[in-house]
């Protein structure tokens, strides 16, 4: 059986990098505090704590004067503001995409646009995007939620970097029938897109495809919807142990596509099991 792995399946460039900073600065034996997960990847989680890498569920968690990582997904800046009035040091790893779309919030925000954020509002990366613009997006997952919404003035749109770019055009022809005055700003990151793209290309060219990355993945999920609406088998897993070997009965050719959060190593595992199994 052929096995073909896409292209950029795995760490995305933001990823890696938050990955390296939290090393580098478990190196020196310190503790490090991180709100949330500081990667959709329980694996390499439970290796980076037990280096030192703390990670709390609340802010009220991180003791005064500690050394706080600001994960990719990026947080509100007042509770930056907070841990450094406590004398807290800080090690920014929120990655330039979403740099960008918090800065593009903060804009629309400054320049009195009512804003509407193309994303999951539960998410962390939306709330910290929507704190930059002083918590006053209308959020939505859908575009049918536009119809329901009013608007006054000009709006500016953008999404989460990880949205597929369909849904982004989607709310912005629903928006054109609300404002004759409508910024857009795609703020969906360059590695979500090369990735979805791939998977679709991916999903048509085999019989199967397995995607690797955390459940609570909002990237990987991405990647399951898109793989699933070319009407291939498509199976989310988060480690090679979830593998079945009837799956691959009858399967000449398959897919292997990664999360953002997903570490070479887990890859490498499951392509091995795989080849064990069949
Ligand atoms: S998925 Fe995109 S925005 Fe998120 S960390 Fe990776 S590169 Fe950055």
């Amino acid at each position: 059986m052929e096995i073909k792995i896409a292209a950029h399946a795995g760490f995305c460039f933001g990823v890696r990098r938050a990955v390296q900073m939290a090393e580098k600065a478990l190196e020196d034996g310190r503790k490090v505090y991180c709100l949330g997960s500081l990667i959709h990847n329980q694996k390499v989680i439970e290796k980076l704590e037990k280096k030192g890498l703390v990670t709390v569920t609340n802010p009220s968690e991180i003791p005064m004067g500690s050394l706080f990582l600001i994960r990719s997904h990026g947080i509100d800046p007042k509770i930056v503001e907070n841990i450094i009035s406590q004398g807290g040091e800080i090690l920014d790893a929120t990655c330039p995409f979403v740099r960008r779309a918090q800065l593009v919030a903060k804009k629309f925000h400054d320049d009195g646009y009512e804003i509407v954020i193309c994303g999951d509002p539960k998410h962390a990366e939306v709330i910290g995007i929507n704190a930059w613009a002083d918590n006053t997006a209308k959020i939505v997952e859908s575009a049918s939620e536009i119809k329901n919404l009013k608007f006054k003035g000009i709006i500016g749109v953008l999404s989460q970097t990880t949205q597929k770019i369909k849904l982004l055009e989607e709310v912005v022809v629903e928006l054109l029938q609300k404002t004759k005055s409508l910024v857009i700003e795609n703020t969906i990151c360059l590695d979500s897109s090369t990735k979805q793209a791939e998977i679709v290309a991916l999903a048509k060219e085999v019989d199967l495809v397995i995607v690797i990355g955390g459940k609570n993945s909002s990237n990987t999920g991405k990647l399951v919807q898109l793989s699933e609406a070319q009407e291939k088998p498509t199976y989310h897993i988060e480690t090679a142990e979830e593998l079945q070997t009837e799956w691959f009965s009858g399967v000449k050719k398959v897919g292997i596509a990664a999360g953002a959060s997903t570490a070479k190593f887990l890859i490498d595992e499951v392509v091995d099991k795989i080849n064990s199994l069949c």
